[in-house]
């Protein structure tokens, strides 16, 4: 080993799930939408002048704020903007997680939230869910550096009722805590009604599946003036052209259309519905899902088995060989006709 190899950051990242390619597979791993982006959205890429591009990006991504602004009927001084979700979650643990305290978040969550708090040196403590996979808000009443978790959760599905949100709320006054909604558009309440009553809570959100464009990579959190300040300033020092043209005016296309937006989300809660039928039916269990996914496991067969067996069919699910959630599978919801080849197959190798 030469010696400048101690120079360098050791850290274990995050695994995202494959990105396999090729006509025939049923891609239902990574949470995407199986519905292309708003009509609207092709529009603007077909309209875009790529002169513009010669220059460099509004640093403020002012159009997109403005639009997200009153789509949410908040200030535009209440949103910050990122590449995706996972940018603005990152600049948010390292801008309000900041008290040297122990971070809280679910020991099953969304597994990056831990990859930040190794990455920037913040200590973490990870409280168990139930044994149905809750959250209990009591956990969130200790001492703590600020408290964080998805809403639907993720890998699970379920449903957090904003009366038990407000608990942790209430819990947790003199930290900053962060309601991760990416899956919120699927049926969920959003927690961006508690804002008027907690500047301390910042919203985040994502257009990577409900607005079907996670390849453009948009994401966005929701707050308190004072929030969102804090967020710019680190996010300044940082980089200060994080969103690139394209995806400022693809992003405000998006959000134009709600007809579009509605009738999508709708079409893959009706699939979901359908699906918890059908998977009962071949002898699965799960957590009762909000989300664009459902996160199931066999009486009789284990998950890896199945997970395998999907696989050389060219149907992709997520698997995470993870104490707890070694047995269960995170099937995302895709058409109608994806999952009918799901039910299928499973129909005959379960049979
Ligand atoms: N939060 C949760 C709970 C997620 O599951 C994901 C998707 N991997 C993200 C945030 C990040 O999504 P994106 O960066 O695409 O907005």
């Amino acid at each position: 080993m030469n010696k400048w190899e101690n120079n360098i950051r050791r850290v274990v990242p995050y695994v995202p799930g494959e990105q396999p390619v090729g006509d025939r597979l049923i891609k239902l791993n990574t949470n995407e939408n199986p519905y292309p982006p708003a009509p609207g959205v092709l529009r603007a890429l077909q309209e875009m002048d790529y002169h513009r591009f010669r220059k460099y990006p509004d640093p403020a991504a002012s159009v997109l704020v403005e639009s997200l602004a009153e789509y949410h009927q908040v200030g535009a001084d209440q949103v910050f903007v990122g590449v995706g979700s996972d940018d603005v979650l990152a600049m948010a643990f390292l801008t309000f997680f900041n008290s040297g305290k122990p971070v809280l978040f679910p020991d099953v969550s969304y597994s990056f939230y831990k990859v930040w708090a190794e990455l920037f040196g913040i200590p973490y403590e990870t409280p168990a869910l139930d044994g149905d996979f809750r959250i209990c808000t009591e956990d969130y009443k200790r001492e703590n550096g600020g408290v964080i978790f998805p809403n639907p959760n993720a890998p699970t599905g379920l449903f957090m009722p904003l009366d038990q949100v407000r608990k942790i709320l209430d819990g947790n006054e003199d930290v900053i805590v962060i309601v991760d909604e990416a899956y919120i558009d699927f049926g969920g309440v959003s927690a961006l009604e508690l804002l008027s009553e907690y500047e301390n809570l910042l919203v985040v959100r994502t257009f990577s599946k409900s607005r079907s464009m996670a390849g453009i990579r948009i994401g966005y959190g929701v707050g308190s003036p004072r929030l969102i300040r804090a967020l710019n300033d680190v996010k300044y020092s940082y980089n200060s052209y994080t969103m690139n043209m394209p995806s400022l005016a693809l992003g405000v296309a998006a959000v134009k259309d709600q007809a579009y937006f509605e009738a999508t989300t709708g079409r893959i809660m009706a699939t979901r519905q359908q699906a918890k039928v059908r998977l009962r039916e071949l002898g699965f269990s799960f957590p009762d899902s909000m989300a664009n996914f459902i996160f199931a496991s066999h009486k009789r067969v284990f998950a890896e088995q199945i997970f395998e067996a999907l696989k050389k069919e060219q149907i992709y699910v997520r698997y995470f060989k993870q104490p707890r959630l070694e047995n269960h599978l995170r099937i995302t919801i895709g058409t109608d006709e994806e999952m009918e080849r799901l039910y299928k197959f499973l129909g005959e190798y379960l049979g």
